[in-house]
């Protein structure tokens, strides 16, 4: 399998940042499970992480101030380099004015079995936390967290944690649960404060 290293790619107006295969989630729906590209992109499928110094080399030699947003996202879940996004994520803010988004599953406390949201903080504008479902049993179904049952709570409390830390937290959720689900998710965002994005399925 030729396996290539797309550290950088554009979707749309915003400049994406892949860093991670790795991930806690096996989600029915998730890209991967349509081969190695995705967003246009001929392959995300990284061969080796590249190393911090690798991600901030290529992002200096790009013209950042073009987009709307650099995000942290890929095909894997990002946080399972946590200290990679903070530390890339503070030098993102020192060297250009553009937002730094995050999107991500939640399960970053799960992961480094600690509470991280405070490790984010100055290193991103916007935490995206994909919600997924409205209940802990339809999450366990959908995203098949190796965490099991807890994860949904895990990553409840995750983005309460952020909203300390980072200017904007959002819940974002797929258009093709059942409506039903929908409006759990909506009722999560309404307890909790966080703002609910309901997102096209991108296939
Ligand atoms: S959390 Fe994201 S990367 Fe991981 S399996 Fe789900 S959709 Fe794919």
């Amino acid at each position: 399998m030729n396996k290539k290293m797309t550290i950088l790619y554009e979707v749309g107006k915003n400049l994406y940042i892949n860093i991670t295969n790795r991930c806690p989630c096996a989600c029915v729906f998730c890209i991967r499970n349509n081969g190695e590209g995705a967003y246009g992109s001929d392959s995300l499928w990284l061969e080796r992480e590249p190393s911090d110094e690798e991600i901030i080399s290529e992002l200096e030699k790009t013209d950042l101030s073009k987009y709307n947003e650099i995000v942290f996202c890929g095909f894997g879940e990002p946080l399972e380099r946590l200290e990679t996004v903070a530390k890339v994520g503070k030098h993102l803010k020192s060297i250009s004015k553009t937002p730094v988004r995050l999107n991500t599953n939640g399960l970053s406390d799960l992961i480094h079995q600690r509470p991280t949201a405070k490790e984010l903080e100055g290193a991103v504008d916007i935490v995206s936390v994909s919600l997924n479902a409205g209940s802990a049993e339809e999450y366990l179904k959908v995203t098949r967290p190796r965490f099991g049952i807890g994860s949904f709570d895990a990553l409840i409390k995750f983005a309460e944690g952020c909203k300390q830390y980072v200017p904007k937290v959002v819940f974002t959720v797929v258009d093709v649960i059942p409506q039903e689900e929908i409006e759990k998710c909506r009722e999560i965002s309404k307890r909790t404060g966080i703002e609910l994005r309901i997102r096209k399925y991108d296939s």
